[in-house]
């Protein structure tokens, strides 16, 4: 049966936050395992009044105990160690000397001496791979519709031979001479100690006896992965693709990295890329412009027949709609941006250039150059 929690700190029933507060600090610092070392029965008490404390600092909790008594909250009996809702004994340690200032000499030293210590105890040998970040270069059409791609990644990957483990096949482990299989070594800092994470197991307690003959013992290796990439249709420059659990391989069990794959698109010839609309600038000649007509206009599905209206001037952008790019997000898909050029014809012959000219002498400015015109009377002070 657990002792009784006022008991534990030596408080009353009636005792005040502040009093329970100050009376946990106090015995903690005595109780605290790194000024106690090899002793026992001094851990089990640490862990006794921290989980004291745990109950009696909580308003809640406190309730619930002074009404049911210690059967509210169960512990596991025989290991001594926190079991059932309570938190780790050094957690609460670290959270009363680091938030509460005061107390026995500065509440982040102490924060940073036991919560910052604890904090690499509890950390494993085992380590998560990191994310790796693959650039690729795509055709546009591929970002336009999407493709399958093969890519060739180098990285870290679990060592087949070992499975990772790093000892080699047959031979097991054997203890951490330097920890004595704690996983913890302390470092003296004046009146306490600092635990940290065994710096020759990394914290594992073990240490291999025979290296794997094929990663020396890392339980990874460095291999070149080859991969098939799905590229959904509308990607476009700076795209990430994450692929789970592609990047780099976990060390010691740890969990693999993540691939991120950065889309670059080429540059077209004929289509330029604006969001999820295509831009296509088509030359035509100042005759169709003038007089309208049927032109064959290019789009990344295809031949289109498009409509220039009579009197298009430079520059109009005509719109082809839906035959721009799908939306990565679904759901639709961009249009086709068509800007008119007029080409001025070149290299003309003599008897072209007296057609034009006698075509230029039946045109009157007032109905057929309005522009050029208006232009005129506005700039008239300047002209003369
Ligand atoms: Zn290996
Ligand atoms: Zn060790």
């Amino acid at each position: 049966m657990s002792k009784e929690y006022y008991e534990l700190l030596g408080v009353t029933k009636s005792a005040s936050p502040e009093e329970i507060k100050k009376a946990y600090r106090k015995l903690a610092i005595k109780y605290h395992p790194d000024k106690n070392r090899g002793d026992k029965s001094a851990e089990d008490k640490f862990k006794e009044i921290s989980e004291a404390y745990e109950v009696l600092s909580d308003k809640n909790k406190r309730a619930q105990y002074d009404q049911f008594g210690p059967d509210a909250f169960k512990r596991s009996a025989s290991s001594g160690t926190s079991g059932g809702g309570f938190h780790d004994p050094f957690d609460i340690f670290s959270q009363v000397f680091g938030n509460g200032g005061g107390g026995g000499g500065g509440g982040s030293i102490f924060d940073d001496l036991f919560g910052g210590g604890h904090s690499r105890r509890s950390a494993s040998s085992a380590r998560d791979g990191s994310d790796l970040r693959y650039d690729l270069e795509i055709d546009f059409e591929d970002a336009v519709y999407g493709a399958d791609k093969k890519i060739n990644i180098p990285r870290m990957d679990e060592c087949s031979r070992c499975k990772g483990s790093g000892s080699e096949p047959g031979t097991g482990k054997t203890t951490c001479t330097r920890c004595g299989g704690t996983g913890q070594v302390s470092l003296a800092q004046g009146f306490f100690s600092i635990r940290q994470s065994c710096p020759s197991c990394g914290g594992s307690g073990q240490m291999i006896k025979t290296p794997c003959s094929s990663c020396s013992g890392e339980g990874r290796i460095r291999i070149d992965k080859n991969l098939q990439i799905h590229i959904p249709p509308g990607v476009d420059t700076g795209s990430r693709l994450r692929v789970s659990g592609e990047g780099e391989s976990g060390y010691r069990g740890g969990r693999p990295g993540d691939l991120y794959v950065v889309i670059h698109v080429k540059s077209h010839d004929v289509f330029l890329r604006d969001g999820n609309d295509i831009i296509c600038e088509v030359p035509i000649d100042f005759a169709t412009a003038a007089v309208g007509g049927i032109i064959d206009v290019p789009t990344i599905s295809g031949k289109t027949r498009m409509k220039i209206p009579e009197g298009t001037q430079n520059g109009t952008v005509l719109r082809l709609k839906n035959k721009g790019v799908p939306s990565l997000r679904g759901g639709g898909r961009g249009d086709q941006h068509v800007r008119i050029f007029i080409e001025t014809p070149l290299d003309l012959s003599k008897e072209q250039k007296k057609l034009l000219k006698d075509f230029t002498d039946t045109l009157k400015d007032a109905e057929n150059h309005p522009l050029k015109e208006a232009f005129e009377k506005k700039a008239k002070r300047f002209l003369e």
